[in-house]
């Protein structure tokens, strides 16, 4: 059996003990009916928002740092197909993020960051679109648009010159849904580390037609010099 349907199929068992095991909560492991329990959402509303980082193309933002309970509700999307714990984060995110972002209007756009094709037959799923999904029905705005394509995975920035960085960029990701109107559009992760990926999307959202880029995550690395 090939390493593609054994990983696919012990995603899917994963996925069918969640609905048949007694729950835990992805936060913090102790027995809950729900994916994320009441004390873990009582801690991630208690944290402080982490503040926006300014780029070239806008701002990025996360709703939560990459701790606890984020990151088990992120791992247990990740790993174990737990589509309900994005559901959660993004409602976190639509609370702590979407006030201050839709005081400038409403987005022309919002779209996910892909995955590579490979990457996304792998996992059944991409956290992004979910939690792209999920936000916007929280905002009541329009579903997402799915024209972003992702070319080659982002290579890592570090170390190139400005030339390199931008063919790097202009590489990664392509628009295939005609021109955008010059509007913000909001670009959504699950995760931002480096950032790199949103500024690689970003710029071809840009080369698009899009104006200011919002990136939206759900939960933030602390920036590790890359
Ligand atoms: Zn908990």
């Amino acid at each position: 059996m090939s390493s593609r349907v054994l990983a696919g199929l012990s995603e899917g068992l994963a996925r069918l003990a969640d609905t048949v095991a007694p729950r835990r909560c992805t936060g913090c492991d102790e027995p809950s009916a729900h994916v994320l329990c009441e004390m873990c959402v009582e801690l991630a509303l208690a944290l402080p928002v982490p503040p926006p980082r300014p780029a070239a193309y806008g701002a990025c933002r996360a709703a939560l740092p990459l701790a606890a309970p984020a990151r088990g509700a992120i791992h247990a999307a990740k790993y174990r197909g737990c589509r309900r714990a994005i559901h959660v984060l993004a409602a976190l995110a639509a609370e702590r993020l979407t006030p201050e972002l839709l005081a400038a209007g409403p987005p022309e756009a919002v779209v996910p960051v892909p995955l590579g094709v490979r990457r996304r037959r792998l996992r059944g799923f991409n956290q992004a679109e979910v939690a792209a999904a999920a936000l916007c029905a929280a905002c009541r705005l329009p579903p997402p648009r799915t024209g972003l394509r992702r070319v080659r995975e982002t290579p890592a920035q570090v170390g190139l010159g400005e030339g390199q960085r931008l063919r790097n960029l202009s590489a990664a990701f392509r628009w295939e849904d005609g021109r955008l109107g010059g509007g913000t559009v909001w670009l959504v992760d699950d995760v931002v580390t480096t950032g790199a990926t949103f500024a690689a999307a970003a710029y071809a959202l840009q080369q698009a037609g899009a104006g200011r880029i919002e990136a939206v995550a759900m939960a933030s690395c602390a920036r590790r010099g890359g």
